[in-house]
């Protein structure tokens, strides 16, 4: 049936649409630092704690670093 085709075809461009959304989500590198909406094009990981930063958030003390968390009861 025509209306059925219909639907699938809806259904198709929401997932289509959501996969995109993912992609971006993957592809965009988003500083994790509090208030910070920056995006990098490449991934700048903290060697400390690997969350995402920007280039201006990317050293420890530039971003609240908690640390790695198997450390942390060490460093406490
Ligand atoms: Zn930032
Ligand atoms: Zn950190």
């Amino acid at each position: 049936m025509v209306s059925d085709l219909h639907l699938d075809m809806g259904k198709l461009h929401c997932i289509l649409n959501s996969l995109m959304l993912l992609l971006l989500e993957i592809y965009t590198n988003k500083c994790s630092a509090d208030g910070c909406k920056t995006k990098e094009m490449i991934p700048v990981l903290c060697e400390s704690c690997r969350q995402n930063y920007c280039l201006r958030h990317r050293h420890p003390s530039d971003h609240d670093c908690k640390g790695p968390t198997s450390a942390k009861e060490q460093a406490l």
